[in-house]
C-alpha cells in the first residue's frame, strides 16, 4: 500500500540501490550514453542568438503556465496511473527540439522537470531519471532534425514544406522512440511480471502521446511564423489536459478502485457482450462466483487494512490465473465474478480449482491492528460455478445460479468448488 514516502537525504540511502543489479546497470548505461549524447549535441550546436532566447522564453512561459494550471490534474493522474505516464508537456518540449539549439532544449527540459518534480513529490532518483530520459530523447531528436538539414520555414515552397513535414515526423519518431526504449527498459527490469501493456502503455496512452507531439509541432510553426499565437496553444494544452483526465475518468467509472478489477458496471457491460457473442455462436460459457471463506475473521483479527490487502492479492491472482478473454470483476465485498467465454463444465471446474488452489498458497504480507508486519496464509475459498446454457440463459440467471452454488459450498463445509443445480434435473 502507498504509505507516505520520505525523501532519502543521502545518495547512499536512495531506493535505487535496492533495485535489481540489471536495473541499476541499465540505468547507469543509459546515463553514460546520455552524457555522450549531450556532449555531441552541445558540441555541434550553435551559440544561442537573441531570437533563440526569445523563443526559449516563450516556450518556457507556455510550459510554466501549462504545468502550474494543470498541477492538480497531474497529481490526480499520477495517483491513478500504474504504468506508463504520458506527460503532455511534449507540447512545449517538441517545438524546442525543432527550433532551438541543443543547450536551450535541455535547459527547457530541466525547467519542466524541476517544476513537475515539485508537484509530483517523488523520490530524487525519479527526478534524475526522468530529467535524463527526457533530455536524452530531446537531444537525440534535435540532433537528428538538425542533421537532416531543415530549411527556413518562412521561405518554403509547397514541396519544400512537405519535405520539412517529413523531417518533423522523423524527429518525432526519434523523440518518442528513445523514450519508449528508456522507459520501457526501466519498466521491464523493475516490474516482477512485465507485460506489453504495462511496458509500452495502452493504445489510448500512445495515441495521446502522438497527439501531444503533433500539437508540439504546431506550436513550433506558430512560434516561428507568428509568436504571439503561441498563447492560444497555452489555452489548448490546458483544455487538452482536462480532456485527458476525462478519458481517465471514463476508465474509473468501470473500475473498482480498491482492486483495480472491473466493478459491477464494467463487468456487466463486458459480460453481456460476451454472452451475446457466445449465444449467437451457439457456444458455452461459464460463470464463477468466488467467495473468500471467513473473511470477516481477517478483518476482526488483523484489521480492515489487512483485509484490503487480502482482497488486492486475490484480485491480482485472479488476473494472473485467467486468460485475457476472461472477464474478472469484483461483485462486492469479498466476492468476485469471473466469466469464462467458451468454457464448458470441465474447463470451468479446472479453472475454479486452480483459483482455489492458488489463493490457498498465497502468502500475503500485511500489517496487523498494531501496525506490525504479519503474513496471512492458507485462505480458503468457496466457488460456485454455473454454465451457459445448462444452468441459465441470461447473465442475471447465471449470476444467481453461481451464487446459489456458493451457498451450497458454504453449507458443505467451505473450501470447495460446487456446481449450480441443473435446470433440467
Ligand atoms: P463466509 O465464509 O460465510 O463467506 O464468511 P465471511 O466472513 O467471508 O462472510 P461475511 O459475509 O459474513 O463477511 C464478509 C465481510 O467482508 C464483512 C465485511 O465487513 C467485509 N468486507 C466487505 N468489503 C470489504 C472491504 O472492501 N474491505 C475489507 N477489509 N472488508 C470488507
Ligand atoms: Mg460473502
Ligand atoms: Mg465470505
Amino acid at each position: 500500500m502507498n504509505a507516505t514516502r520520505r525523501h532519502p537525504r543521502h545518495p547512499r540511502d536512495w531506493a535505487l540501490w535496492r533495485r535489481p543489479k540489471s536495473f541499476i546497470a541499465f540505468l547507469l548505461t543509459m546515463e553514460a550514453l546520455s552524457l555522450i549524447g549531450f556532449t555531441l549535441a552541445f558540441a555541434r550546436s550553435s551559440t544561442p542568438t537573441a531570437t533563440d532566447w526569445m523563443r526559449f522564453a516563450i516556450l518556457a512561459a507556455g510550459a510554466t503556465v501549462h504545468i502550474q494550471l494543470t498541477r492538480r490534474q497531474e497529481e490526480r493522474r499520477r495517483n491513478r496511473t500504474k504504468t506508463v505516464l504520458i506527460d503532455l508537456i511534449a507540447v512545449w518540449v517538441f517545438p524546442a527540439i525543432l527550433v532551438l539549439p541543443a543547450p536551450l532544449v535541455v535547459l527547457l527540459v530541466l525547467l519542466t522537470r524541476v517544476q513537475r518534480w515539485f508537484t509530483a513529490r517523488r523520490p530524487a532518483h525519479n527526478f534524475v531519471f526522468s530529467a535524463i530520459s527526457h533530455s536524452l530523447a530531446a537531444a537525440l531528436a534535435q540532433m537528428t532534425y538538425v542533421s537532416l538539414g531543415p530549411h527556413d520555414w518562412l521561405s518554403l515552397s509547397g514541396w519544400g514544406s512537405l519535405r520539412e513535414f517529413g523531417f518533423i515526423l522523423l524527429a518525432a519518431i526519434v523523440y518518442e522512440g528513445v523514450q519508449v526504449v528508456y522507459v520501457g527498459g526501466i519498466l521491464t527490469l523493475s516490474s516482477p511480471d512485465p507485460t506489453v501493456r504495462t511496458v509500452l502503455g495502452s493504445k489510448a496512452d500512445n495515441l495521446l502521446e502522438a497527439i501531444t507531439t503533433g500539437l508540439g509541432a504546431i506550436t513550433a510553426v506558430l512560434l516561428v511564423t507568428m509568436p504571439p499565437t503561441v498563447a492560444i496553444m497555452a489555452v489548448v494544452t490546458v483544455v487538452f489536459n482536462r480532456l485527458a483526465e476525462l478519458d481517465q475518468l471514463q476508465d474509473d467509472v468501470v473500475t473498482d478502485s480498491k482492486t483495480g478489477l472491473l466493478n459491477m458496471r464494467g463487468w456487466s457491460e463486458s459480460a453481456e457482450r460476451a454472452l451475446s457473442r457466445v449465444g449467437r455462436a451457439d457456444g458455452n460459457l461459464a460463470m464463477l462466483m468466488i467467495d473468500l471463506d471467513h473473511f470477516k475473521w481477517i478483518n476482526d483479527t488483523f484489521g480492515h487494512p489487512a483485509g484490503d490487502d487480502v482482497l488486492i492479492s486475490v484480485a491480482k491472482v485472479l488476473g494472473e490465473v485467467t486468460r485475457p478473454a476472461d472477464i474478472v470483476g469484483r461483485f462486492g465485498g469479498e466476492e468476485f465474478l469471473v466469466l469464462l467465454p467458451d468454457a464448458d463444465a470441465a474447463a470451468a471446474e479446472m479453472a475454479a480449482e486452480r483459483m482455489r488452489d492458488t489463493i490457498a498458497k498465497l502468502h500475503i504480507d500485511t500489517t496487523d491492528k498494531r501496525g506490525e508486519e504479519t503474513t496471512i496464509t492458507e485462505r480458503t475459498t468457496s466457488i460456485g460455478v454455473a454454465v451457459y446454457p445448462r444452468h441459465a440463459s441470461t447473465l442475471q440467471g447465471l449470476v444467481q445460479a453461481a451464487d446459489a452454488a456458493v451457498y451450497e459450498a458454504k453449507e458443505h463445509g467451505r473450501n470447495q468448488v460446487r456446481f449450480a443445480p441443473s435446470l433440467n434435473q
